[in-house]
């Protein structure tokens, strides 16, 4: 019977939805719109752009994590020409920061999935790059924790997926051998081919069927196509 490392951030937990739902009550809260920011998916839209550039920032040592949080909200706000409002970055981002979490929105499947593993006996972990104080709030907010043996994230472990430690140390919490594992997540490089490389098995969770040349061990489009897989 495989010990399943589930991935949490746009596999199990709908990040972008969530994201979206938070950041649209953030536009409401500051009143975006009477500092001309007319329209809500723009805004969005900015961050999203702004995000992702902090992010990569981030991710290669450029910037810390306690700068990011604000400074996405700052970049954002650069086509309304309001990036050097500092006060209002910070309280974007504080925001953001106290409402994304909070949100319940799961892909499609996820709860029955999880029910279905967890009563065919198969133990489950949570492998999350992201921040302590973020990534249990979600699990426990959504209805996740009754699942997972345990979570643990990259910000514990001062390392990210696809880094090798970063997968050796969640084997040691579990107690087991990278042959018993089985990983899922929907990052190609970071779950998958970090998986991969240290002898974990693969279930790329890929929704948008995104092509791509590597090889993995089961590819689905759907969750409850997990159901059908062996895990022996
Ligand atoms: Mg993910």
């Amino acid at each position: 019977m495989k010990v399943l490392f589930w991935d949490l951030d746009h596999t199990l937990w709908d990040f972008q939805t969530n994201s979206r739902e938070a950041l649209a009550e953030g536009y409401k809260e500051f009143n975006l719109a009477s500092y001309g920011v007319g329209d809500v998916d723009e805004y969005i839209e900015s961050y999203e752009k702004a995000n992702t550039w902090c992010w990569k920032e981030y991710r290669e040592g450029r910037m810390e994590k306690t700068e990011l949080r604000g400074r996405r909200f700052k970049m954002a706000m650069e086509p309304w020409g309001l990036s050097d409002d500092f006060d209002l970055g910070e309280k974007l981002g504080q925001h953001y920061i106290e409402t994304s979490p909070y949100k319940t929105n799961l892909f499609e499947g996820s709860i029955e999935v999880l029910t279905e593993l967890q009563n065919r006996g198969h133990r489950m972990v949570i492998l999350t790059n992201g921040f302590d104080e973020v990534q249990y709030i979600k699990v426990e907010k959504s209805g996740l924790s009754g699942f997972f043996e345990f979570v643990i994230t990259s910000d514990s472990m001062g390392y990210k997926k696809p880094h090798p430690k970063a997968f050796g140390l969640a084997l040691e919490k579990a107690g087991v051998e990278a042959q018993d594992v089985v990983m899922i997540g929907d990052n190609l490089e970071a779950d998958i081919l970090g998986a991969k490389a240290v002898g974990i098995g693969q279930i790329f969770f890929n929704p948008h069927n995104v092509p791509h040349g590597e090889e993995v061990d089961y590819e689905v489009e759907k969750l409850s196509e997990i159901l059908d897989i062996a895990l022996h």
